[in-house]
């Protein structure tokens, strides 16, 4: 059964350790990381894009995919499914569908819109027992047809939005979508600092957690960050494993064309990456 990802994450947050969100590409990605995160006795959040979401075959689909395969692999961690930066109707819509956990992201509309919004929202989440993550700032890159300016959240409307009945706040801190570039100059701490001391204990949430260093997540962790999403390092692990797979000729060996051979180095390779993840952000045995 599916849980809010509320109560997972205020304990994340008072214990100083940061509940992973992977996001699902597919049938597969969900077996994967819900076999990782069951194997490290860690609470988990599935996130899927609007464009995933699509890709999958919409709500519905998406939704009995995840139920279906955490009853099937008989799984006993708290596991949320979490629809990532969503508009307003399509985050309603999530939720009349069965999903736990939703992203409003307002971060391009006037503040006081945001906020409006944020606060119908909060109000239905809360009747439906659904976690509420709203965004300020929005960070740089691009991932899943999401994109943006990389302007830095302002630590004075954080501390008004966490306000509004939200479960979380996702504020841009210099984070990036996607991969990082050599030149990236890092998460901006103080900023951070700021922000935390504003949000009076509101679980943070850091977009972009591929590729920031270890000691970097560390700090961060401590300053409040209490999810992190990970999605480009799955796709990344994924994609080099199956590389190496054709480009050893194994798809032409021993029937190896056929998906579910073909498939296996590539989910192995997830569930690595996310059971790495989950022991360093710390919610290992956190159930
Ligand atoms: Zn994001």
């Amino acid at each position: 059964m599916l849980v809010s990802s509320r109560e997972m994450l205020v304990k994340a947050a008072q214990g100083k350790y940061a509940i992973g969100q992977f996001n699902i590409n597919n049938l597969e990605w969900i077996r994967a990381i819900l076999n990782a995160a069951q194997a490290e006795d860690a609470p988990v959040i599935l996130g899927v894009t609007e464009s995933a979401c699509a890709y999958m075959g919409g709500l519905g689909t998406v939704k009995a995919m995840a139920c279906g395969m955490a009853a099937s692999l008989g799984v006993t961690i708290p596991v949320a499914l979490h629809l990532d930066h969503a508009g307003y109707e399509m985050c309603l819509m999530a939720i009349g569908a069965g999903f736990t956990s939703v992203m409003f992201d307002g971060s391009k509309m006037p503040f006081a819109e945001n906020l409006r919004l944020c606060r119908t929202l909060a109000q239905v989440c809360k009747e439906n027992s659904v976690a509420l993550e709203a965004e300020l700032g929005s960070p740089a890159g691009e991932e899943d047809g999401i994109s943006g300016s990389g302007e830095r959240a302002d630590p004075a409307q954080c501390g008004e939005l966490a306000q509004a009945g939200i479960t979380a706040l996702a504020a841009s801190i210099g984070n990036i979508h996607g991969e990082y570039p050599a030149d990236w100059r890092g998460l901006d701490m103080s900023l951070l600092a700021q922000i935390k001391s504003a949000v009076d204990g509101l679980p943070l949430v850091l977009h972009g957690g591929s590729g920031v260093p270890e000691a970097m997540v560390k700090t961060a962790i401590e300053n409040g960050i209490a999810k992190i999403n990970v999605n480009t390092e799955c796709q990344i692990a994924f994609a080099h494993a199956l590389r190496e797979y054709f480009e050893a000729g194994k798809d032409k060996a021993a029937k190896g064309y056929n998906l579910q051979r073909l498939l296996r180095p590539g989910l192995a390779a997830i569930e690595e990456v996310v059971r790495k993840k989950i022991r360093f952000f710390g919610s290992a045995k956190k159930c």
